[in-house]
């Protein structure tokens, strides 16, 4: 359903990725994992369209997401915090996408409501931003994030700000809800065990390359460079 296919990405004269090919099969999810400025999170922005690749290219159901106006780009995002609208309400932030789409108001809260049902926080609709946890907070923008039924669920480190046990609870609760939707989803982290937790594979990244693709246990058991075998966990 995702593909890359030899992505390369400069900024200027520097190389962040060099050439990076990955299928992500319908329903599944895959980590991007790696150590911090592998180009991770590169390689997500590509991913939505919001940055362009300098070479190759990023399909998304066999359509290149650059040639793809940006309203009509079929993924849902979240970032590591603090992206809500502070001045908007959980309802107004769940419904901004569908408006921006053109939905009708009351249609688009009737739509936020039942996306905000999905993560369990329907009944704080009403209230704002700063009057929520970190982890509510991060549950709302996941609602923001599928109200508009998106082909391709894209989350960058989001969990990264939560406390331990907030961490652990909202990682096995994207993954139901992951597997409850079908959801196609690449999933951004620089934590191995968060990534075993939930993938059904781990791409491991290591400076602008995809170093492996497996299922977690086979890269556990089987890791193919000293770079794998470090970043899960296994000492060769
Ligand atoms: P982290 O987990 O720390 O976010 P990452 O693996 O997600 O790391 P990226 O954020 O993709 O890594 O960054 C990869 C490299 O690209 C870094 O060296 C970064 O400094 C560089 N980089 C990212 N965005 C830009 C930009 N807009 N202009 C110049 N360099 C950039």
């Amino acid at each position: 359903d995702v593909t890359f296919e030899g992505v390369v990405k400069e900024f200027g004269a520097t190389r962040v990725l060099h050439g990076v090919d990955l299928a992500v099969r319908p329903g599944e999810l895959v980590c991007l994992l790696g150590p911090s400025g592998c180009g991770k999170t590169t390689a997500l922005r590509v991913l939505a369209g919001l940055e362009q690749a300098t070479a190759g290219a990023v399909r998304i159901g066999g359509q290149d997401v650059s040639r793809v106006p940006t309203h009509r780009r079929d993924v849902g995002m979240v970032f590591q915090a603090y992206s809500l609208f502070p001045h908007l309400s959980v309802r107004a932030n769940t419904m901004f996408g569908l408006r921006r789409r053109g939905v009708e108001r009351r249609e688009a809260a009737r739509r936020a409501d039942d996306a905000l049902g999905l993560v369990g926080l329907d009944h704080l609709a009403e209230r704002y931003p700063h009057q929520l946890s970190g982890g509510q907070q991060q549950r709302v923008a996941l609602a923001r994030a599928l109200v508009t039924a998106p082909r391709v669920l894209l989350l960058d480190e989001p969990l990264s700000a939560l406390d331990a046990k907030v961490r652990t609870g909202l990682r096995d609760e994207i993954r139901r809800l992951q597997l409850r939707l079908g959801i196609t989803t690449v999933f951004v982290t620089h934590d191995q065990e968060e990534a075993l937790a939930v993938s059904d594979r781990i791409a491991v990244m290591d400076a602008g390359r995809i170093e492996q693709v497996g299922a977690p246990e086979e890269l556990y058991l089987r890791p193919a460079s000293p770079a794998v075998a470090a970043f899960v966990g296994h000492s060769s």
